[in-house]
């Protein structure tokens, strides 16, 4: 039989996920070729310990290369053009050419978007600023700590309320809460509003039992970075010591450029069998668009980046080698809330339900934290 080759596009969540179980299910002369342009994998909700002085920077990303050793070969680079229609693809100048096409190039961010963000720093979506927001943090006495979601879409609905609670406990650890406000501006109405109003309601009752306030239906429009000053498109301004931002999201250059980018650059598929309009291209992960009957789009999450990757790699192993079945994404999704002191909520259900998703928040408490660390170890366990 021919040999076959699957490129995966980006060493993500989606993408180390697909190429994995691909390599597992492809005949062993078939290639698998992984292209990421950087040098380690992150564990991206580790960020959240990171910038709450649980982890350092090395727990949470790992190099790429033990893939290299199951026989995924790793090519790093930056993608700079994409054709579905011929499954090729331009990395650093070169063209690779594959069988079908796994593009999993998840969401850039573009703080340059707000004027004076990108200078301020306070990007924990970032190893470097969620360190750094940990530094300034860890240090401040009194004042002011602003969480800011500037713009929609983001990754991970939950972060932010979660970065806000993970600081409120670290200042409470450090003796200094009561001389210090926390604060959190957000862009959207309500935290994770796709879950439903009563998963937004539990977020709003465990942020404000600690005593952070909530400004929703509030977007960013410019930072004074030496004036340590916010303001908002309602007109609203505000003042910070420490900021911790989620900052604009855009889906990545190469893929705004090509035809697999709808009008808002984002790009369709199927929502079940993940394949774009292109036969043998599909894409999963943060880089889609996945429209629901309430008339928001699927979240931008991990779980979902997984569980995508998982059909898609059953799909083509069927397609191209006849092994098992095609398999569908069934819109199931699960999250963590890390609550600070060690404990954590804990939400799930399924998001492709109609007319509105279907998701319960169970009771919060110390189990769910104990289980997202499992997940942690799991993680680096299972892939690495
Ligand atoms: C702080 C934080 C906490 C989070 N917590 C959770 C959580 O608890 N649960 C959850 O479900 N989700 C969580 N998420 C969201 C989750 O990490 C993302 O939804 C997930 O990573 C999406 O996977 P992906 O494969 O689509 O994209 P990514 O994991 O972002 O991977 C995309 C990859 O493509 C690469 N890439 C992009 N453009 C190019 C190019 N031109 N050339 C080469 N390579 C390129 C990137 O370098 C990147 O490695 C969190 C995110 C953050 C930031």
């Amino acid at each position: 039989m021919d040999k076959r080759t699957v490129l995966v596009l980006g060493g993500g969540v989606g993408g180390l996920v697909a190429a994995s179980v691909l390599r597992r299910e492809l005949a062993p002369e078939d290639r698998v070729v992984l292209v990421e342009r950087a040098s380690k994998h992150t564990f991206w909700p580790s960020l959240l310990w990171l910038m709450s002085g649980s982890r350092k920077a090395e727990q949470v990303q790992r190099d790429l290369e033990p893939l290299a050793r199951r026989g995924i070969e790793v090519r790093h680079g930056e993608i700079t053009e994409i054709d579905p229609e011929r499954r090729r693809v331009v990395v650093g100048g070169e063209e690779l050419t594959g069988d079908a096409l796994v593009v999993s190039l998840g969401a850039d961010l573009v703080p340059e978007r707000v004027p004076g963000l990108a200078e301020t720093g306070g990007n924990f979506y970032t190893v470097d600023g969620a360190k750094q927001v940990y530094d300034q943090a860890s240090s401040l006495q009194a004042g002011r700590v602003a969480v800011v979601v500037a713009d929609v879409p983001f990754k991970c609905p939950a972060a932010p309320y979660e970065a806000a609670m993970l600081l409120e406990g670290l200042l409470r650890r450090r003796k200094v809460r009561d001389q210090v406000t926390v604060t959190v501006y957000a862009a959207e109405p309500a935290p994770m509003g796709v879950a439903g109003p009563e998963v937004s309601r539990g977020v709003v009752e465990l942020v404000r039992q600690r005593g952070i306030e909530y400004c929703p239906s509030t977007k960013l429009t410019r930072v004074d970075a030496s004036g340590k000053r916010l303001y908002f498109d309602t007109g609203a301004e505000a003042e910070f010591d420490v900021l911790a931002v989620v900052p604009p999201h855009a889906a990545p250059e190469a893929v705004r450029n090509s035809p697999l980018a709808g009008p808002n650059g984002w790009i369709p598929m199927d929502p079940a069998t993940c394949e774009t309009r292109f036969e043998n291209v599909f894409a999963i992960g943060d880089v889609t668009t996945v429209p629901l009957k309430l008339g928001k789009p699927l979240p931008k999450a991990g779980v979902f980046a997984h569980g995508q990757a998982e059909a898609v790699a059953h799909t083509l192993a069927a397609r191209l080698r006849g092994r098992g079945k095609e398999q569908k994404f069934d819109g199931h999704g699960e999250c963590f809330i890390e609550m600070g002191g060690g404990a954590a909520g804990f939400a799930r259900g399924n998001f492709y339900a109609e007319p509105a998703p279907q998701v319960q928040m169970y009771r919060a408490g110390r189990h769910w934290h104990a289980a997202k660390v499992a997940f942690e170890r799991n993680w680096w366990r299972t892939w690495f």
